[in-house]
């Protein structure tokens, strides 16, 4: 595959949210047009053969390409939120960041049981967000197709809790 748009305009933020943290802004391409085609489009393509019923995005900028996502392969789209913000019956899972803890809600009608789940986030980085919201879905009877990420930070080894599913990412930053 050539160069990839997206991944010249990635910004690289050091100590945010935290110091010692170098955060990656895709805030860049996502507000990119041709970015933003070639991302939805790769990332589509990358997980046509998981075949997804649905497509989960996790709070806050897995929404920006899960919907997008869910629109290419026809299907629906569900939001895995922070907690509190689901207002309908929910479960929550609790998990650790590489910047602190977090929860997670689903809620509990959101996935017909034995659906195929694509699950979209922005980064992947130590994998516990990943890992919570496959649990999430695996308790509510959703079989985790796959994950896509726009990036990964291969360092981390976030994929190695994933091990179990099939684990894609656009962008790999060292
Ligand atoms: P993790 O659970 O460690 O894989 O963290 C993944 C989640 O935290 C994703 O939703 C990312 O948006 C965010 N995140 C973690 N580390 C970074 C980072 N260095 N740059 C940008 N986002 C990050």
């Amino acid at each position: 595959m050539s160069k990839l748009l997206a991944e010249s305009l990635v910004r690289d933020i050091p100590d945010f949210p935290k110091p010692g943290i170098l955060f990656k802004d895709i805030t860049p391409v996502v507000q990119n047009a041709a970015a933003l085609r070639e991302v939805i489009d790769e990332m589509a393509a990358l997980t046509r053969p998981f075949k997804p019923d649905v497509v989960v995005g996790i709070e806050a900028r897995g929404f920006l390409f899960g919907a997008p996502i869910a629109l290419e392969h026809g299907t629906g789209f569900v939001p895995l939120r922070k907690l509190g913000k689901l207002p309908g019956n929910r479960i929550a899972e609790e998990y650790a960041l590489e910047y602190g803890t977090n929860t997670v809600e689903i809620h509990d009608d959101a996935i017909e049981p034995g659906q195929r789940v694509l699950i979209v986030d922005d980064l992947l980085a130590t994998g516990g967000t990943a890992a919570a919201a496959a649990r999430l879905v695996e308790r509510v009877g959703g079989i985790v197709a796959g994950f896509v990420f726009l990036a990964e930070l291969d360092f981390l080894e976030g994929r190695t809790i994933l091990d179990k599913y099939p684990v894609v990412s656009l962008l790999h930053f060292d």
